[in-house]
């Protein structure tokens, strides 16, 4: 390893066999990882754990990882996941360079491969159809049997699989296995399917190909084709692992290189699901509004909910990587992306529920300008002018005509602050024929400014945001919150039963006006309410919309 590899920072069982593999020369300190995705559908939260082990190994050992699409069933890809995915890695802060690969631009070397095992005996055609294979497989007691095609001559196996590369035969007519062991304990092993007929068009080779590698043998051959020294997938193949070496094995005299497969715990995570298929029965059964509704746990969701590549980071170098399954709390994610948010974003007033204000004492057509911070630890980051007038927005639930025990908020005859300006005293309200709340009145203490000498000469228990009414902006606040209403979805019933009706809120609120200028994307604590970003396909100047990432607060742990 060169002298300049940077040390990484949280260990884990696999920094350790890549640390004992370079001490041991195994691969001459080659490190070359890859992340490959099958193009059936958007990334998830998932992924980024794999996205971050897989790229996050390559820079810190100084080696490579590859982008590769795991294409190889052209009934459910298309060039629309390819685009999206591609997209997600870079939002992640991945770079591929040049290492940017296709499993179907191996198909006419896997064609190869396939001739050259069943020259050396250890691939047959088999032309029991799907219902003989399947009683013919054992089961966990019983041993399998041996298909009575297993037995084919070299010559007849290549004919026939020729003929079926050449469209003789339809969909299910023929396969190719590898000649293994119908009576061994592992089901991967007993003579596993390599090719199937499949007269299907494929997203990148077109029509060229009706016959199809399956994924076992896909998968093994495109790593040693690139030369990876650790190809690192999730739990569920362990019982793979015997069929990848056995392939790679096999192979040896046409590739010379045998990558080393190594498992690790898939993220599972509350409150979401986390399977392509289940996300795109929510798309397609229009229970969220399409693949980056900020509800979907999807990378493309993250991106317009204002979660950050950062927050991900962080999360994923929190939870770690082991072999052991585990459950990680939603929680967790969450506040991953407050810590993150709180360091970077910004500071803005927003009054979701408003409701007027009226200072009695303050001059009609006076004007005065007050100073708020834009981070309150950051004073690097400057502050702005937020102007004060008579009629103010304040949020609706600031007030309580008769508090109640530990309200210190605005009621008749108590005081509070109005940040970064005045203490004010409430006067009392007026309502409508409904009873419901139209205005509020209060008086200012002309000496209390904020900044100010002696400003703090009346103490108040409650201290509340406002917006000058003349020059706030009104917007579409989209309120969002877990897609799930339990930690489990589809535990007890089906999962689309779970969904959480208030998952989002709509409202229209009142914002300073700074914010219609802010681009989109860029993310803001809206004091006192959370974290949110400008939307990054509807917001404009002239229709600011806002989404809510995440509250101040973890609030479920009350529910
Ligand atoms: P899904 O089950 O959602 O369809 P998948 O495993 O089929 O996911 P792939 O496109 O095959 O999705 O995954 C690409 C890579 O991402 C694989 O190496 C896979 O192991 C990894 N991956 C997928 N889901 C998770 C997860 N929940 N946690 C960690 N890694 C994951
Ligand atoms: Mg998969």
């Amino acid at each position: 390893m060169s002298e300049t590899t940077e040390k990484p920072v949280v260990s884990n069982f696999i920094r350790n066999i890549i640390d004992d593999d370079n001490a041991n020369q195994k691969w001459h300190g080659r490190v070359a990882t890859r992340f490959p995705p099958e193009p059936n559908g958007y990334l998830h939260y998932g992924h980024a754990k794999s996205i971050f082990l897989n790229f996050g190994l390559a820079r810190d050992y100084a080696g490579e990882c590859h982008m590769r699409f795991d294409d190889t069933n052209p009934e459910k890809e298309e060039q629309e996941y390819v685009d999206s995915i591609l997209e997600s890695v870079r939002w992640l802060g991945f770079d591929w360079g040049e290492h940017l690969y296709y499993a179907s631009d191996y198909f006419d070397r896997l064609y190869a491969f396939a001739e050259y095992l069943i020259e050396q005996g250890l691939a047959y055609v088999d032309s029991q159809n799907a219902d003989e294979m399947r009683a013919n497989r054992g089961t966990h007691l019983e041993p399998g049997r041996n298909s009575p095609w297993r037995e084919r001559s070299v010559a007849d196996n290549l004919d026939l699989f020729r003929r079926m590369k050449a469209g003789e035969f339809a969909d299910g007519e023929h396969v190719l296995r590898v000649k293994i062991d119908m009576a061994s304990p592992n089901f991967n092993l007993r003579d596993p399917v390599i090719y199937r007929i499949r007269h299907a068009e494929h997203h990148r080779t077109g029509n060229q190909w009706c016959i199809y590698p399956l994924y076992d043998y896909t998968h093994c051959l495109s790593d040693a084709l690139e030369q990876i020294t650790h190809s690192i997938c999730t739990l569920e193949f362990e019982d793979h692992r015997p069929l990848y070496d056995w392939v790679l094995d096999q192979l040896m005299p046409r590739i010379g290189w045998h990558s080393q497969q190594i498992e690790f715990a898939r993220l599972n995570l509350t409150y979401v699901v986390l399977s392509k298929r289940k996300l795109i029965q929510l798309v397609e059964s229009g229970a969220v509004n399409g693949w980056d509704d900020p509800r979907l746990p999807t990378l493309v969701g993250a991106r317009r909910r204002g979660f950050t590549p950062e927050g991900f980071k962080l999360f994923t170098d929190r939870i770690g990587v082991s072999k052991a399954d585990s459950w990680i709390d939603m929680s967790v994610l969450e506040d991953c992306m407050r810590e993150d948010l709180n360091q970077r974003a910004e500071r803005r007033i927003a009054v979701l529920d408003p409701v007027k204000l009226i200072i009695d004492n303050y001059p009609l057509d006076s004007r005065e300008t007050c100073l708020a911070p834009n981070h309150p630890l950051k004073p690097e980051m400057g502050k702005r002018e937020i102007e004060f007038q008579r009629e103010l927005w304040i949020e609706r639930d600031d007030y309580m005509e008769t508090p109640v025990k530990g309200f210190f908020r605005l009621s008749p005859g108590n005081k509070v602050r109005l940040r970064y300006a005045f203490v004010i005293e409430c006067s009392g309200a007026t309502y409508d024929a409904n009873g419901h709340l139209l205005t509020i009145h209060a008086n200012y203490l002309p000496e209390t400014k904020s900044g100010t000498p002696g400003s703090d000469s009346v103490k108040v228990k409650g201290n509340i945001h406002w917006l000058p009414v003349h020059t706030a902006t009104d917007a579409e606040v989209r309120l969002y919150d877990r897609l799930f209403r339990v930690p489990h979805p589809g535990a007890e019933q089906d999962f689309i039963l779970d969904i959480n009706p208030e998952s989002v809120r709509i409202i229209q609120a009142q914002i300073e006006s700074s914010l219609r200028d802010a681009p989109a994307e860029t993310r803001f604590q809206f004091e006192r309410h959370g974290y949110f970003v400008a939307d990054r396909y509807d917001h404009s100047p002239d229709t600011p919309v806002f989404n809510r990432t995440v509250g101040l607060k973890d609030t479920w742990q009350k529910r």
